[in-house]
């Protein structure tokens, strides 16, 4: 299980930078670094146009912009470690159908609240699938998403 994130200040500012410039639409994106034990290291942000319906309250990354980034990300054998997505008017948390949309694989999950001016509110999660299980101890025909904060840490060089 995944317990912290960290990311260069310079890369920071510029996922708020470009999540800002996106505003009043939910910018999106992929985090590109390294893992190591319970700790994702962020270090390249590569945007990815959001194309979902009702982009000012939910986001879905491009397919056709996606499939050249994932092989370029690929063939030069780099990571990716986290999704990041921003809220512009709610906050830091993920929303029900961020957590439908999950993907699982993908160790950390990163929003960017724009909702009170001047103020970036960055948060990383980890998302899990949890089995229900009734008292017979029988697996439910259904699951659920969950997730857990993962400490966000900020350095500078
Ligand atoms: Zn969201």
């Amino acid at each position: 299980m995944y317990r912290s994130v960290f990311i260069k200040k310079v890369l920071f500012d510029q996922t708020a930078y470009y999540c800002i410039e996106k505003k009043p639409y939910e910018a999106c994106g992929f985090l590109l670094g390294s893992l190591e034990a319970d700790t994702v290291y962020a270090d390249e942000f590569i945007p990815v146009a959001n194309v979902a319906e009702n982009a000012a309250v939910s986001f879905m990354m491009d397919p056709a912009a996606m499939i050249p980034i994932v092989t370029n990300i690929s063939t030069n054998k780099r990571l990716i470690v986290g999704v990041l997505h921003s809220h512009p008017t709610a906050a830091a948390i993920p929303s029900a159908e961020d957590l439908q949309s999950a993907w699982l694989h993908i160790p950390s999950h990163w929003i960017m609240s724009l909702q009170h001016d001047g103020i970036i509110d960055l948060q990383a999660y980890h998302y899990f699938e949890n089995n229900l299980h009734d008292a017979s101890g029988r697996t439910d025909s259904f699951s659920k998403i969950r997730y857990t904060s993962l400490a966000l840490n900020i350095y500078d060089n």
